[in-house]
């Protein structure tokens, strides 16, 4: 991936308005069509097989995830492109997954994962390699689902929704004497 990859994972509102409307397309259309660019910043070195996922946030803006492999460590260490997509939308305080486009059916492991999120049964996902391509619920894939809602109340925060955790930073100064060794050691 590129070093610029974290600029090129998100595309900011404003300019996601424009291209709709320069396309004249709706955001339905506009988000598979994104998917195949979007495939060439995946790292899949040892597939061979990009991946790449493009969602709409609240916010307007639009997020990117893709796959990355790594040559060094065991094949299960891969991030997979809806995990990528959902720290990315972590890391932009988005809160809510609506809808996707996706370049290959998610794996099984990625149908649990979004499982966890809020009204994940009525998330819709389009996979663009279909012959006919159109969203579908999560529900769709995800047959007889188990997930947070199982276990807790509907009311515990689940991923990408804000928690307080109840940890505070300590009142001495003990990470500045840190962070001030650490400057002197790199
Ligand atoms: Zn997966």
């Amino acid at each position: 991936m590129q070093d610029d990859a974290a600029t090129t994972t998100m595309i900011a509102a404003a300019i996601a308005d424009g291209v709709t409307i320069a396309e004249s397309q709706s955001i339905s259309k506009l988000l598979p069509s994104l998917v195949s660019s979007a495939q060439s910043l995946a790292c899949p070195s040892i597939s061979n097989f990009p991946v790449a996922a493009v969602e709409l946030g609240t916010s307007g803006h639009i997020f990117v995830g893709v796959n990355m492999e790594f040559p060094s460590l065991p094949f299960h260490h891969t991030i997979h492109a809806e995990q990528f997509l959902l720290t990315n939308m972590a890391n932009n305080v988005e809160t809510h997954l609506d809808s996707f486009a996706v370049s290959a059916a998610p794996c099984g492991h990625c149908r649990q994962f979004l499982q966890e999120l809020r009204d994940a049964p009525d998330i819709q996902i389009l996979i663009t390699s279909h012959k006919n391509p159109h969203f579908s619920p999560l529900s769709h894939f995800l047959f007889h689902h188990f997930g947070p809602h199982d276990l807790f109340p509907k009311t515990v925060p689940l991923l990408l929704e804000p928690r307080h955790n109840a940890l505070s930073l300590p009142q001495n100064d003990h990470f500045n004497v840190l962070a001030k060794e650490f400057e002197i050691l790199s």
